[in-house]
């Protein structure tokens, strides 16, 4: 049925008679094996346009997709428009402002920031689409000075659900940018976005890597640095265990590691004492931190750009006490299918910046994120009940929220939505999406 739309696209429309279809069918996070109805390789906005309004014309539904790092079972039946040709990147440097395409990552966005002393809001990897992570809350390196990616995004050029284009910003319709900075793709697909920049005249950043052995002191170290850590500076600290994979250098093969990553946009004087904090803790084996440009900033986390199975928990708490370090431990320190168990220091000051459902900083102080990276299929289920299992280990502790980007797959905005701006969200879709065109990763229900 949807090969009529072939005939109006200048993209490829690819179906599951394509030789190609099992490669193209799935975004870059591999644990979920989507099965959409088609996939449209949107060549331009005209493309999004044709795709939405002949899906509403034949009740389809439409699903857009640039990366696919938050690919979920949601996407199943639908047409994925991908965006990733849509890869215009403009930065206007006097007025602190990026205008982007739908597909452009937020590492090709860094690139171009290069030498100019400002910087966007990447995430742990700059494989990630700038406007994915807008529409999705977004949790970033420099979120403590400058909030969430919500926050950052101005305006955006959309395709609604009965296929029309049209420019949207806060003095266009104040409701409808509240729904994007969080709702993702459930109010339209976006075609172009434009994303505030941030003053970034000295990046410092770098990673302190100690022996697994020593998790305990240097974790208990991290949390006494993150209680005097200035708002600019931001500590990750991690349970690291290397797959024994010949892709990676031969130092980090099969090892276990307790690391800190530290990162500052300004002032990099401030770094150094929250870390001498933790250099005493331990005896480093590497200790690497220095001037950064905007392009380094998304590759710190070193994590892989090919296609991944990956599945993850978050979970948010204001305190590091001695038992919450002793839980961590216990499911992290040893190498299991458990990856990473990753510790994040958040802003919580609850400014919103620009109004959005997710662009409100975290209440938490703290996140967790834990993640398996699952080598063989068959291994799924376990690594999934293992991180279920820690998530539950962490509930006396649990507090707050997390954007939509900190969902697990299996996950739904209930989970970090409260229930009136989850109406004020049906409310906004019935007024763009009247016949339920569009779907976001985590629909709305
Ligand atoms: C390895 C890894 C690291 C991560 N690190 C971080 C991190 O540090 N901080 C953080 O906050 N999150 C992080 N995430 C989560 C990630 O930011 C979100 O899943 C994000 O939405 C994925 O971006 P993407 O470009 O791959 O989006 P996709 O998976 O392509 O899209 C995800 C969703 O974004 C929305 N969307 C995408 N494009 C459009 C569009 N054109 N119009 C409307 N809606 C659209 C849709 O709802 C879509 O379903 C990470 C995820 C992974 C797998």
């Amino acid at each position: 049925m949807v090969d009529e739309l072939r005939q109006v696209l200048t993209g490829r429309l690819v179906t599951p008679d394509d030789p190609d279809w099992d490669e193209v069918r799935r975004g870059w996070n591999r644990s979920v094996d989507s099965h959409p109805l088609a996939v449209v390789e949107a060549a331009d906005a005209t493309d999004v346009e044709q795709t939405v309004a002949y899906a509403a014309a034949h009740g389809l539904k439409v699903a857009a997709q640039a990366v696919g790092h938050g690919t979920t079972p949601a996407l199943d039946g639908t047409i994925v428009v991908r965006t990733g040709a849509l890869d215009e990147l403009t930065v206007d440097v006097p007025e602190r402002v990026v205008r982007l395409g739908a597909g452009v990552t937020w590492g090709a966005v860094q690139t171009a920031l290069d030498g100019t002393g400002l910087t966007g809001l990447p995430g742990s990897t700059g494989n990630i689409s700038a406007v994915g992570f807008c529409t999705s809350g977004g949790f970033s390196w420099f979120a403590r000075p400058f909030g969430s990616g919500a926050a950052s995004l101005r305006a955006v050029e959309l395709v609604d659900g009965t296929g029309v284009r049209r420019w949207v910003d806060d003095t266009l319709d104040a409701d409808l940018m509240w729904a994007l900075r969080g709702g993702g793709g459930n109010f339209g697909v976006v075609t172009s976005a434009e994303v505030e920049l941030h003053p970034a005249p000295a990046i410092t950043g770098g990673r302190l890597m100690f022996p697994i052995g020593q998790s305990e002191a240097v974790l208990t170290a991290y949390g006494r640095a993150t209680r005097d850590a200035a708002e600019h500076v931001t500590l990750w600290a991690y349970l690291m265990h290397y797959p024994d994979s010949p892709a990676l250098p031969e130092d980090m093969r099969g090892q276990s590691y307790c690391m800190v990553d530290a990162m500052t946009p300004y002032q990099p004087e401030a770094l150094e004492g929250v870390l001498a904090t933790i250099r005493v803790a331990g005896t480093p084996v590497s200790d690497v931190v220095g001037p950064l440009q905007p392009s380094g900033v998304g590759e710190m986390n070193s994590v892989p750009a090919p296609p991944q199975a990956l599945s993850l928990i978050t979970s948010t708490f204001d305190e590091l006490t001695p038992e919450l370090i002793g839980t961590l431990l216990e499911y992290g320190r040893e190498p299991s299918l458990l990856f990473q168990v990753q510790l994040r220091h958040l802003r919580a000051s609850r400014d919103a910046g620009r109004p959005g459902v997710a662009s409100a900083d975290p209440s938490a102080q703290y996140m967790v994120l834990a993640v398996s990276i699952v080598p063989r299929p068959e291994l799924q289920e376990s690594a999934e009940t293992a991180l279920r299992s820690l998530k539950e280990a962490l509930v006396p502790w649990s507090v707050g929220d997390m954007p939509p980007t900190g969902l697990s797959a299996w996950g739904s905005l209930r989970d970090c939505v409260s229930e009136p701006d989850l109406a004020r969200l049906r409310e906004i879709k019935r007024r763009v999406d009247p016949l339920g065109t569009l779907t976001g990763n985590f629909p709305l229900l």
